[in-house]
């Protein structure tokens, strides 16, 4: 089983999530720019880390096998905040560097104005850097943001097939279909969709631009959630074939617009050693201590 998380914050993760995501058959991931938990203050705070996205995290989770990408946006929440506006000057350079796969995530929290504005603009950016977009649909009130961000993407003219709208449920999938855009869905412990339901949901829509993700991050969540949904696939009676279409061709193809996946192995990688006392910018993930 091979499997890509298009969707997971690993910098809010252990090095015990990377062996064990290598170990169920995860060999790379999508992380995307996020929020932190609480404001940033200035443009700064982004800067370092939309540097950890295509710097350490990057380097550290090669060091466990497994290829990390990112994609870069000013998030719906922070767009509300004006000491973060000027973030959206610095992200078309980082667009250009390598591992970065798309924009995102873009789209709504609370339906603002600000976030209109914001939203809108970055779609802009990605059609400039001929990029895919990664849409967030907000938690609160979601068919109303879901039906929002379609017709804001719609007068983008960013074309549907480079369109992932996330987090969707029974509720809002059939409206992203029927756009043409990507379907996908975050697999959450305790909330929100579980792998049964999204198995029912594969029944019913088919596997076609359907992306499953963990969107493990800091807070309750599951880094396995995608094996776990492969698994209730095969148990559905799925085939290997379908799950390896969902899990690994889907968002292959999906991120693979941008020509910046990197996927063959990890060179010199093995499963279960201790990683080689590889650096980056002068730190390891020994802590400085030698193998
Ligand atoms: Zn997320």
């Amino acid at each position: 089983m091979r499997i890509l998380d298009p969707h997971i914050h690993m910098t809010s993760r252990t090095t015990d999530d990377y062996e064990a995501m290598y170990a169920a058959g995860v060999r790379a991931v999508v992380e995307p720019a996020f929020w932190l938990g609480q404001p940033r203050t200035s443009v700064g705070s982004f800067l370092d880390y939309f540097d950890s996205l295509v710097g350490w995290e990057r380097f550290r989770a090669a060091q466990f096998g497994i290829r990390h990408h990112a994609t870069i946006a000013l998030n719906p929440k922070e767009a509300n905040d004006p000491r973060c506006r000027e973030v959206l000057d610095e992200i078309p350079r980082y667009l250009l560097k390598d591992g970065v796969v798309a924009v995102g995530e873009v789209g709504y929290d609370s339906m603002t104005p600000a976030e209109d504005e914001v939203f809108a603009a970055q779609l802009q950016l990605a059609r400039e850097a001929e990029l895919p977009v990664l849409v967030h649909t907000p938690h609160r009130d979601k068919l109303a943001g879901t039906r929002r961000s379609l017709d804001v993407v719609r007068e983008s003219g960013l074309p549907a097939e480079r369109v992932l709208v996330d987090h969707l449920n029974e509720t809002t999938v059939a409206l992203v279909r029927d756009a043409g855009a990507w379907a996908g869905f975050s697999i959450y412990p305790d909330t929100k969709m579980d792998e049964r339901r999204m198995v029912a949901l594969l029944r019913d829509h088919g596997l076609d631009r359907m992306i499953v993700n963990s969107a493990a991050d800091w807070g309750r969540s599951d880094p396995l959630k995608t094996v776990r949904t492969a698994h209730a696939m095969l148990d559905a009676g799925f085939t290997a074939d379908d799950v390896d279409q969902v899990l690994w061709r889907n968002p292959v193809e999906l991120y693979g617009q941008s020509g910046s996946l990197v996927l063959d192995p990890v060179p010199g990688f093995v499963a279960g050693e201790v990683p080689a006392p590889a650096e980056f910018e002068g730190s390891s993930v020994h802590r400085g201590a030698r193998v």
